[in-house]
């Protein structure tokens, strides 16, 4: 019992019920007032073709008695015969004169009708009639006029018709039954037609609610065919294929990105444990342990490197990342940076420069973060370059953002390499790289420097003649 109430309360809730509710009501309504209206005419043209008729029997006895003044044979057959002819709509017809005495009267009129209260000209405006119950109960419509009738006419002689509309009334009841049966009738059709309207309409959003249930990260290429769906419905479609376009890419990219991280994290394992098994196969010489372990600690080295840089990817993605802004001279930071690899750059008989523009070039940032960027685009152009070449660090302000540049003379990159620089673990010559201690995650972290700061990272490359390396980022803290 309470879960029937729970299942009606949860269906009376869906946007299914309430549509059909709508529709019903809407069409409930539409019937209710054509109904209504059907009516109204019907009553109102009823009623202007009785109060002609009549109108038009006052008209002929006025003409008769106008054209033939002493033809009251004439006048007799129509008051008293005429009407006793019809079987349907009878009328009655009463002469009186300046006294208000009957002169002339249809028979069976006094009995019908009470005819002291039959309503005086006065009572009635020209042309229309009144209402008039009889005595038996039946309708009647009554109407009179001041017409001279008497023996000597008067201008004061009335004459007094009224005719029964019971037939009428009649006509009019059976129309009252037939609307209420049809009423009775879209009371029930109308909720059903507007449910399966609802249905209809609401099909579509079940089918994207159904795809949307049964969506796990194993069946991310489902999508829905948005064909036959109304346009907002087929954008509504279009834009939920759209995010799952975006989800099934994010998800290609992550499971990727753990493939590389247990890949990249297996080759140093592995290094050090074939390392280990080997110096422990047999007893050594303590030169040889040192050599194994000093190899063994190199590989420790790059598995530190790589962890510390994936943490802080991570982190950098984190909605929590923690920047400490401060205004930063940026042609000073560049040259920290220049100090920083000097050495290492003259080692390689490179020569590292700064070539900064005019004036001070000032922008908000975080100093460590800024440095680090801009630190991995020089151990790169650094470690691409070959002796003999050079690296030259720029900084630029344009606008309201600020231009850092890294360009070196060295080995370049391959035009199909370049969209896939910035990706994780992405390294155009895997071997060298590796083997130089790159672990392909330098430009992903550039990169998430600059999403940090609000700015971007551009590459340039022209193999064989060397690589540039742009940061644009905005002056002041992005809220
Ligand atoms: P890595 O740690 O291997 O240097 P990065 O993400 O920093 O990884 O760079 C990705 C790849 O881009 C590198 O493996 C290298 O092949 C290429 N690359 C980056 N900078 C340069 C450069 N200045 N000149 C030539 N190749 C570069």
């Amino acid at each position: 019992m309470t879960s029937n109430f729970t299942r009606f309360a949860s269906w009376w809730g869906t946007l299914a019920l309430r549509l059909t509710a709508g529709y019903a009501l809407a069409g409930l309504l539409m019937v209710l007032v054509s109904t209504a209206g059907l009516y109204f005419v019907l009553v109102t043209e009823l009623e202007r073709s009785t109060d002609l008729f009549l109108a038009d029997k006052l008209n002929v006895i006025r003409t008769m008695l106008r054209e033939r003044p002493d033809d009251l044979d004439a006048l007799r057959e129509e008051v008293e015969l005429e009407s006793a002819a019809r079987r349907y709509e009878q009328f009655y017809i009463r002469l009186l004169d300046a006294r208000n005495a009957p002169f002339m009267s249809t028979p069976g009129m006094t009995e019908l009708l009470d005819l002291q209260h039959f309503p005086t000209q006065d009572q009635i405006s020209p042309g229309r009639a009144l209402p008039m119950m009889g005595k038996d109960g039946r309708p009647f419509r009554v109407t009179s006029a001041a017409v001279p009738v008497g023996s000597p006419p008067a201008a004061t002689d009335t004459i007094e018709v009224a005719i029964d509309v019971s037939q009428k009334e009649e006509l009019l009841a059976r129309y009252r039954h037939w609307f209420g049966v049809i009423l009775l009738g879209s009371l029930f059709i109308f909720p059903l037609v507007g449910y399966q309207i609802a249905r209809q309409g609401i099909r579509p959003v079940e089918e994207i609610a159904d795809t949307a249930r049964h969506i796990s990260s194993t069946n991310l290429h489902e999508r829905i065919l948005p064909e036959g769906y109304p346009s907002e419905l087929a954008s509504l479609a279009g834009t939920f294929n759209q995010m799952l376009d975006r989800l099934e890419e994010s998800f290609e990219r992550i499971s990727r990105f753990s493939a590389d991280i247990a890949h990249d994290l297996r080759t140093p394992v592995n290094n050090i444990r074939g390392e280990a098994e080997v110096a422990l196969a047999r007893a050594r010489s303590v030169d040889e342990y040192r050599e194994v372990l000093g190899s063994c600690l190199e590989e420790a080295v790059r598995l530190s490197h790589l962890i510390s840089d994936l943490l802080f990817l991570a982190r950098a993605e984190s909605p929590l990342a923690h920047l400490r802004w401060a205004p930063v001279d940026v042609c000073e930071l560049l040259s920290s940076v220049r100090d920083y690899y000097e050495g290492a750059a003259a080692e390689r008989g490179i020569s590292l420069t700064t070539a900064n523009g005019h004036g001070l070039v000032v922008a908000e940032m975080d100093r460590t973060l800024m440095q680090r960027a801009v630190g991995n685009l020089v151990a790169n152009a650094v470690a691409h370059t070959p002796p003999g070449g050079s690296v030259i660090m720029q900084a630029e302000s344009e606008g309201d953002s600020v231009r850092i540049a890294v360009a070196d003379t060295g080995a370049g990159i391959p035009p199909e390499a370049l969209p896939r620089v910035f990706d994780r673990f992405f390294r155009v010559d895997k071997s060298r790289s590796q083997a130089s201690g790159g672990t392909g995650l330098g430009l992903s972290i550039v990169q998430s420097i600059m999403v940090l700061h609000g700015g971007n990272a551009e590459i340039s490359s022209q193999l064989g003649h060397g690589t540039r390396l742009t940061l644009h980022l905005p002056t002041s803290h992005p809220t």
